[in-house]
């Protein structure tokens, strides 16, 4: 049997949310408000991700001085530059940042300031891409990317477009391997509903900002509404899970192939993933899968892709 990291991996997980406004851009609530809101909701640490635009002053959100030994920041920004294939400015997600990370230059695009960025040290991410109307193109443009924004709360909140998942399956189908992170991007606009539906929860040893950097750029973390994912571990043809009490808990692959197990409140399921290949499918068995599970308030969790070829 052969257990799937993150989970199996020494440390804990720690509770945070890495895409979120305030007064130095277009927030809110000013960024003690921001902080001492999330502190309160139980999360483990938090990033300002002002965007990084010259209408703001080019603000780098400094959230040193709220570190705490039970609560940390990352510092990092949304980051914007020309163009789409819509043709508008691009969210990038840059998470672990310089504080003087320089402002885009006049001729910067999308994809070479997130090369910028990463050449810095940040985690990058592409932010909302529905919501954005990104095509898997656009995608495939950011080559320094780590992951995709699968779920971002505020989108889904305001427009029903929070979803990712269309652009990161094809993604990994075109063989990028590419990880999955749900954020709120909140604003506390909108009654603040646009806070607390996202977040990820990333293991790592201790709560120190680069520790937490490191495990998000390595993967090491799942995407969560609320329920949690203990295990996964894979035993010849079985993907084995535990988790919180769900009512579902699916496997999908790169085909319209997938394996699933239901119930009420169910915390375990050992699922054949045989099924995968079953069907009308002519593809070949999809090299990655990936697990959903949802509860009874249809709230869900998401792993990080599994590529097959690094279990060992
Ligand atoms: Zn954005
Ligand atoms: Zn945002």
């Amino acid at each position: 049997m052969a257990d799937i990291s993150p989970f199996s991996l020494p440390g804990k997980f720690y509770r945070g949310n890495i895409h979120t406004h305030s007064t130095l851009s277009d927030g809110l609530l000013k960024p003690v408000e921001v902080v001492n809101a999330y502190k309160a909701a139980g999360y483990d640490f938090l990033m300002l991700s002002e965007h990084f635009i010259k209408i703001f002053d080019w603000p780098i959100a400094d959230t040193t001085p709220y570190r705490r030994e039970d609560f940390t920041t990352l510092i990092g920004v949304e980051l914007h530059a020309p163009e789409t294939s819509v043709g508008e400015l691009w969210h990038i997600i840059a998470a672990g940042l310089p504080l003087d990370f320089a402002p885009c230059g006049e001729n910067e695009t999308g994809p070479e300031l997130a090369r910028r960025a990463a050449r810095a040290g940040a985690f990058i991410g592409i932010a909302h891409p529905a919501w954005s109307q990104l095509t898997i193109e656009d995608g495939n443009s950011i080559d320094v990317a780590h992951a995709v924004e699968i779920y971002n709360h505020g989108c889904a909140v305001e427009t029903d477009r929070g979803d990712g998942f269309y652009m990161l399956d094809q993604m990994l189908n075109s063989g990028k391997r590419l990880t999955a992170f749900a954020t709120d991007d909140a604003h506390f606009s909108n009654f603040s509903l646009d806070a607390f539906g996202g977040w990820v929860n990333v293991k790592s040893e201790n709560l120190d900002p680069d520790a937490l950097l490191d495990a998000l750029k390595k993967g090491h973390y799942y995407s969560s509404q609320g329920p949690q994912i203990h295990s996964i571990s894979i035993e010849e043809l079985y993907l084995n899970i535990e988790c919180s009490p769900v009512d579902t808990i699916a496997v999908a692959g790169g085909t319209s192939r997938t394996a699933r197990a239901h119930g009420r409140s169910i915390t375990e399921a050992s699922i054949d993933l045989s099924q995968l290949r079953l069907g009308f499918t002519l593809a070949d068995p999809s090299p990655w899968l990936r697990v959903t599970i949802i509860d009874n308030e249809g709230k869900k969790a998401w792993s990080n892709p599994i590529w097959l070829d690094e279990i060992k």
